[in-house]
């Protein structure tokens, strides 16, 4: 490997090429080559060189390492490796069959194979040789590309004001990437590990945590859907989930939400796939940390957990993680063996701003990114968008061999690190400037709007409190006396059932004819004894019911010493129907808000998956029958609400948002909430602008750090660079090492152009001048090392467009959901 490698650098900087070959030792065979598309050539080599190494030095690759049949010229596997990694869908049989139409010939499969085993080779030497480069410009080392690959997280510099946290970043699971349990012997064909990548964590580690938490199962199952679809199997009953560890029954909604969810994903028939999808971690900026794959299971706990270890372990502390589900998951990691370690650190989770919605409205105050004190204007949105972009290569690497499918996994994350570097100047800027629109359009209309209210800024401070001291006090209502409920809902059976008896009673005695005659007919007597007949028989039944009702009334009444027997008109009996009332409306309100809660989730999925057809039209066949299902909730609700003097809801209302939003308030039947402040949709709306303001505030305080940063590691980056080529000049590993730098020099021109620009806002209040970088001792020169020829930031915007593209698509769902009415 070593002297194919070494081969390679010669060919692909051209030096050195030595032509003392031996004419007798030289051979013929077959090739393919893009760009010539010539069928055979013959290689020279001398008598000491392997026919594999001449190969390579002639710019060719075998299809086998001792007698190769094929060789594939380098330029075009290199043809290959670039178009994938812009194209991550774009399959070796794709390719091979590209190949095959420009030759003329008609394609077969080994063609296929012997491309993909010769690719393998190539990825081997480029691995190799990257990470030769990286050990020259002394980027090596366990953990090096999480602590340093962002500028923006990791470049901290003296002097710097002290953030609220040293680190945003996020964790989710995904669900594309799954492949396929072994089929017939290809498993075992192919039993290498790829343990190479710097982002993955290895299953036998992922396993450390695997019996920390304990499930629990879903207590009440998903209402309208068939319980049997459930792949039993599937449900791992020992192993928990990430909200496995929680006690706080504040957070027992979230769960609850979430479980179903997930259960309702675990339907899919996933017995048949080994790796099931992968768990993703990256930073606020889209860097990626770490990832593990989920083997033959859902989303257990152990896979956060693993991620959190590390965390802990690399990271500084005061960091906080994002998470769908991260208000429980933080009670979780508190109950697990990490929790000491979590709690010293004073690290924290949160829920990120999609699924934060979602969450009921005390936990939304905790762990939403609005609500949260120095979060800036993060979402922590940023998976979503790593997922939309790997879920490409789900088509591909389902029917591959693990180590290919880690391969293929592991190339796409460091090419979207690469992008997401391209991109960072881009994101900041576009931060600052969401930033001080906030500033200068929602602050202006904030402090407008409060004049028109009468209201000031310490006054929604207050709502603040008064709705947080409201929520504890949520689900703490006076609770009805089950007993009493109990006891009136028999005294309603027993009352219905008494008036029916006589209802009976007096049809029995109506079955008697007025010209009754002893013996009129035989046929009119038959036809009159076998009505009164019937007529006795239900008489008889409801009588018997009756008594029985009465019976346990009776007994129900000296159990619980009842003299004399309720009356409707009695204050007892009228409290019990109240509270009963208000129980079926709360009821309907809870059905209402979880069958949203589901569709937000559904709609969700459907934007941002790249799900084929087959899935969405199923999905959105689910989305009609749960528009129905809301419907028909409305509805009960409504009678519901009018049973108890509630405002009632209309259908395009429940339909928003905001009613998600005043889930909580409804649900609180006390009549004088609807008098609080803080529950005055308006002022609800003042309060979100206002802490809105608060986190843009901070965002250009997070900005104005970060992108000082990330100018000071460009310059400090190019004076190492002329350092190490200075080091490396005459020897093979210089032309590697300056085309890395070539390329990153040219990024980092783009960076700063865009630096410059964002400097340049008539709102910037950062430091223009670059910093010194923490612990790297006194600055060695205070003057901008090298002139950097600025391009145009805005000349190429491709990542930007798609990266908006998302965003916008994310807008659409919630524009289609406020305006869903059919
Ligand atoms: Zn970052
Ligand atoms: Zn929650």
């Amino acid at each position: 490997m070593d002297e194919l490698t070494e081969a390679y650098v010669k060919w692909k900087y051209n030096f050195n090429l030595s032509d003392n070959f031996n004419e007798e030792y030289s051979f013929k065979i077959d090739a393919v080559n893009i760009y010539t598309l010539e069928k055979e050539v013959c290689i020279h080599r001398s008598e000491n060189t392997k026919a594999a190494v001449a190969l390579v030095s002639a710019g060719y690759l075998g299809t086998s390492p001792e007698f190769p049949s094929l060789a594939i010229s380098l330029q075009t596997l290199e043809l290959y490796y670039t178009l994938r990694l812009f194209k991550p869908s774009f399959s070796v049989e794709a390719f091979a069959k590209a190949l095959c139409h420009l030759y003329s010939i008609p394609f077969h499969r080994g063609y296929r194979t012997g491309l993909s085993d010769t690719f393998d080779v190539y990825l081997a030497i480029r691995r190799r040789i990257d990470s030769q480069v990286a050990k020259e410009l002394g980027h090596e080392g366990a953990n090096y590309c999480v602590l340093n690959s962002c500028p923006a997280c990791c470049y901290k510099l003296e002097d710097e004001p002290e953030l609220e946290f040293s680190r945003m970043w996020v964790v989710d699971r995904n669900n594309s990437l799954k492949r396929m349990a072994g089929i017939g012997n290809r498993e075992v064909s192919d039993t290498r590990i790829f343990g190479e990548s710097d982002y993955y964590l290895s299953e036998d580690f992922v396993n450390i945590y695997a019996g920390e938490i304990k499930a629990r199962p879903l207590a009440c199952n998903i209402e309208d859907e068939d319980p049997d679809e459930l792949q039993s199997d599937w449900v791992d009953e020992e192993h928990g989930d990430p909200t496995d560890g929680i006690e706080d029954s504040e957070l027992a909604q979230c769960t609850e939400n979430w479980k179903a969810a997930a259960a309702d994903q675990q339907k899919k028939m996933w017995g048949i796939f080994h790796e099931s999808g992968y768990f993703a971690s990256a930073c606020r900026h889209g860097f990626v940390l770490w990832v593990a794959d989920m083997i033959r299971s859902g989303e257990l706990a152990k896979y956060p957990l693993a991620i959190v270890a590390k965390a802990l372990g690399v990271l500084p502390p005061r960091w906080l993680m994002g998470y769908d589900i991260g208000c429980s998951f933080g009670g979780t990691i508190l109950r697990s063996s990490l929790g000491p370690e979590f709690a010293k650190q004073k690290c924290r989770t949160c829920v990120n701003a999609f699924h934060g919605y979602s969450h009921n409205a005390a936990c939304q105050q905790k762990y939403h990114p609005l609500n949260i004190l120095g979060m800036g204007l993060e979402d922590l949105e940023t998976l979503e968008r790593l997922f939309s972009s790997s879920n490409q290569l789900a088509p591909l690497i389902r029917y591959m061999t693990a180590y290919r499918r880690r391969v293929f996994i592991d190339i796409f994350l460091q090419q979207w690190d690469q992008e997401k570097y391209q991109n960072l100047a881009t994101m900041l800027h576009n931060n600052y400037v969401q930033a001080l629109n906030i500033l200068e359009d929602e602050a202006k209309a904030l402090q407008a709007d409060l004049l028109a209210k009468g209201i000031t800024i310490e006054d929604l401070e207050t709502y603040f409190v008064e709705e947080s001291n409201h929520l504890k006090e949520i689900g703490k209502e006076a609770e009805g006396d089950l007993h009493a409920v109990a006891y009136v809902e028999l005294l309603q059976r027993y009352r219905e059932l008494s008036s029916a008896c006589d209802n009976a009673a007096a049809d029995f005695r109506s079955q008697t004819p007025a010209d009754y005659e002893f013996l009129a007919s035989a046929a009119s007597y038959s036809r009159n004894l076998s009505d009164g007949r019937r007529a006795e028989t239900k008489r008889r039944y409801l009588r018997e019911q009756r008594d029985k009702t009465l019976f346990e009334v009776v007994q129900m009444e000296t159990a619980m010493s009842i003299s004399p027997r309720w009356e409707p008109t009695d204050r007892e009996y009228i409290e019990t129907i109240e509270y009963m009332n208000t129980r079926k409306y709360r009821q309907a309100l809870e059905r209402l808000y979880k069958l949203v809660i589901q569709r937000l989730f559904e709609l969700h999925k459907m934007n941002l998956s790249f799900t084929g057809y087959k899935m969405r039209t199923h999905i959105s066949n689910a989305l009609q029958r749960r528009s129905k299902a809301i419907r028909n909730a409305v509805k009960t609700y409504n009678s519901a609400a009018a049973a108890i003097g509630r405002p009632t809801l209309d259908w395009v209302k429940v339909t928003h948002y905001s009613f998600l939003d005043q889930f909580n308030v409804l649900q609180d039947t006390r009549h004088s909430i609807l008098d609080k402040k803080w529950a005055d949709p308006v002022v609800r709306h003042l309060m979100k602008q206002h802490r809105q303001v608060a986190r843009a505030k901070e965002e250009i305080q997070h900005c104005n750090i970060q992108i000082r940063r990330l100018q000071t590691s460009i310059f400090d980056e190019d004076k190492k660079f002329q350092k190490v080529l200075e080091h490396l000049k005459d020897t093979s590993m210089y032309f590697p090492v300056h085309d890395f730098i070539n390329r990153r020099r040219a990024v980092n021109q783009l960076l700063l152009s865009r630096i410059y620009q964002t400097q340049a806002l008539p709102g910037f209040t950062g430091n223009r001048n670059p910093g010194v970088r923490e612990g790297s001792g006194p600055p060695t020169s205070t003057s901008v090392p090298m002139n950097f020829d600025l391009p145009d930031p805005d000349s190429d915007d491709g990542e930007d467009a798609e990266d908006d593209e998302i965003v916008d698509g994310m807008g659409a769902v919630i524009e289609y959901m406020s305006n869903l009415s059919t």
